[in-house]
């Protein structure tokens, strides 16, 4: 957007999911990984070489007036713009376990929550799936082309139609009936114990398959509609019935990755721009200016 010579403003409170990637191995140009941190500063560095400024705040409220998109933030500002691009993202449903148990259980990567991002680097080892329901279903036969050692777990009782069982023993997936009691990360593998048993079964990676929640406070403010799911509409990274509204991300409903993020992004802005060119009289091209009430 700002190589669009727009003045640009991006807003975010710091809790990024990007942040949380030990090292991705799917992100395009990047053959060894790369940490998701150090991929979030090369993308800070890159914005802000082209004049993006960029703004550790929550926003609190978004509002469309006059034109104008005014934002709400916690410190008691209001920023207004003619174009917003939401990218808000969404938060993981976890297991149960201490932040910083559960964080570096992710760092060590035997906690992981998308297959498709890193099922390939657990060919052949012992995974267990959270979730006895229709979506862990589909996760473990999702996971079942990268080892023959998967264990569906139930959250907290096994939900699957007896079609699905009988799909998953076919596959020669485990299902275990009791529900899972505690989990007991370790710098190689997971312990965890089911209901009533002393002794753990042993992994060497987990994937809950609990469900996300969009961070779709500030779409629905704005009054765009969310889907069954709680995402916003696959087309709008072309533009929302909001006139100058576009949203990007894992908020548009679709696959949860890097570069679909980055795709929508690109076309949101182009996006944004061309109808900043069309609606905006040139002269009023603040695109951000802030006020303090
Ligand atoms: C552990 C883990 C591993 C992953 N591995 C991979 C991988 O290997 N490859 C891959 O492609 N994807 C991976 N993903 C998924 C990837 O992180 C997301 O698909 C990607 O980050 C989506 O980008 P996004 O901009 O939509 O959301 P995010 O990266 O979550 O960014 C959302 C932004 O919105 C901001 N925000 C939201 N609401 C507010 C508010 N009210 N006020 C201010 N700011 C707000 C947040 O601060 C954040 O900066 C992984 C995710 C996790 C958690």
């Amino acid at each position: 957007m700002a190589r669009y010579r727009r003045r640009v403003l991006v807003l975010h409170d710091g809790k990024a999911r990007a942040a949380r990637i030990p090292r991705t191995h799917n992100v395009p140009g990047f053959p060894d990984g790369v940490a998701g941190a150090t991929l979030l500063e090369r993308m800070a560095e890159h914005a802000t070489r082209y004049g993006a400024v960029l703004r550790q705040v929550e926003v609190t409220g978004a509002e469309h007036t006059d034109g104008c998109f005014k934002l709400r933030t916690a410190d008691g500002d209001t920023i207004v713009g003619r174009s917003l691009i939401l990218a808000t993202g969404l938060h993981l449903n976890q297991i149960p376990l201490p932040d910083a148990v559960h964080e570096a259980a992710i760092r060590a990567n035997v906690l992981r929550y998308c297959p498709v991002c890193d099922g390939y680097e657990h060919i052949d080892r012992r995974i267990a799936v959270v979730g006895c329901d229709a979506d862990g279903a589909a996760e473990a036969l999702f996971l079942r082309c990268y080892t023959p050692h998967l264990t569906l777990l139930p959250k907290a009782k096994a939900e699957l139609s007896a079609a699905r069982r009988a799909e998953l023993a076919a596959a020669g997936i485990c299902m275990e009936e009791r529900p899972v009691e505690r989990y007991v990360p370790h710098d190689n593998g997971f312990d965890i114990y089911l209901q009533g048993d002393a002794t753990p079964l042993h992994f060497d990676v987990v994937y809950p398959a609990l469900g996300v929640r969009q961070r779709t406070e500030l779409a629905a403010m704005l009054g765009l509609q969310l889907g069954e799911e709680g995402c916003v509409a696959s087309t709008c990274a072309l533009g929302t019935p909001v006139p100058g509204l576009y949203c990007a991300g894992d908020i548009v409903e679709g696959l949860d990755q890097i570069s679909v993020a980055m795709g929508h992004g690109a076309v949101a802005a182009t996006r944004a721009h061309n109808w900043l060119r069309d609606h905006v009289d040139p002269s009023m091209d603040v695109t951000t200016r802030s006020i303090r009430p």
